[in-house]
């Protein structure tokens, strides 16, 4: 296992930022860490990275303890902070000997070469960090996380504020960097996780609310199957609307109209017309629904 958090509470004075987190990543997994701000996402990232001790509960990274080992912990694991905590004043290509002589990391100039190539850092690597747009700066960030190549990749919000362009670029180096290493990327933007993870975990107010492969994501929460929003020409009781054949679940929506659904996804639209027809009803509109991932985010998260 790559990354293991067991059990994770985090307090900050009163108040608890993690509430009993756990969850485990594969190695060469790349999770999506996606929640809404002050979900605690980077304080679950800090804690993986050492940078930071839970109140309780442990965590561990390619089998070391984050507390107990955390010196081994940083050899394995590269992080790029949300905040990038970048030196302005300093060069792209001195920073990066600067983080790589804190690592140890061997032939450091051969090395240094290698991730400029990786990151597309060529012709700024003679730059003043303050020289650069934020999308080079970001791969500066990306550089010095990478410099002695860790298994592990933790990514707090790594395209956050950064344009369209940029977010691509970036996204293909995290993807790139994800064929051989296990990534933990956190994000608010759920096209990002669709993109680029293997599974996605969402974090809401301090608590794991979904665990899953990304495709299954979807199924698994919307608990929505085949749904239909259907306006009828005149005020229904729930109790005839409930009556419609397959389907199981209806809510009143406002007025005339229905969400109505059946959860084991079968095409319910049929059945809803010919309903209203034996019954003297007439259907003045039905749609079906098409639940996006960013809606059972908001459902889970709201
Ligand atoms: P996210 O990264 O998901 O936006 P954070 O981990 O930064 O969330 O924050 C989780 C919660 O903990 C928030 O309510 C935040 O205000 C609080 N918090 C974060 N860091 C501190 C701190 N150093 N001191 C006090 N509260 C903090
Ligand atoms: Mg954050």
């Amino acid at each position: 296992m790559s990354i293991k958090v067991e059990n994770i509470t985090k307090l900050y004075g009163k108040q608890k930022a993690l509430n009993n987190v756990s969850f485990e990543i594969k190695s060469g997994e790349i999770v999506g860490f996606i929640g809404p701000n002050g979900a605690g996402k980077s304080t679950m990232m800090k804690i993986i990275c050492g940078y930071l001790p839970p109140s309780s509960g442990n965590a561990e990274v390619n089998g070391f303890d984050v507390m107990e080992q955390s010196l081994e912990v940083r050899r394995h694991i590269g992080y790029l902070p949300e905040q990038n905590p970048l030196y302005p004043e300093m060069y792209v290509k001195e920073y990066l000997e600067f983080v790589g002589g804190i690592y140890n990391v061997k032939n450091l100039q051969g090395r240094i070469s290698e991730i400029i190539g990786l990151t597309g850092l060529d012709r700024e690597q003679h730059k003043k960090i303050g020289a650069l747009s934020k999308g080079y700066r970001q791969r500066v960030g990306l550089a010095q996380a990478l410099i002695h190549d860790p298994a592990v990749l933790v990514l707090d919000e790594p395209t956050t504020g950064l344009d369209p362009n940029q977010i691509v670029e970036i996204r293909n180096l995290i993807s790139e960097a994800g064929k051989s290493k296990t990534i933990l990327l956190s994000t608010h933007i759920m096209q990002e996780v669709e993109a680029i993870c293997d599974r996605i975990i969402i974090i809401n107010k301090g608590e794991i609310v979904a665990n899953d492969r990304t495709g299954e994501i979807y199924q698994h929460t919307a608990q929505a199957g085949f749904i239909v929003l259907v306006e009828f020409n005149k005020v229904l009781d729930e109790s005839i609307v409930q009556k419609i054949p397959l389907v199981d679940k209806v809510l009143k929506v406002k007025g005339d109209s229905w969400l109505v659904s059946n959860s084991n996804g079968i095409d319910i639209r049929e059945s809803i017309f010919k309903f209203a027809v034996e019954k003297g009803y007439s259907v003045l509109s039905m749609q079906k629904q098409e639940k996006s991932l960013e809606e059972v985010f908001q459902e889970l998260t709201k």
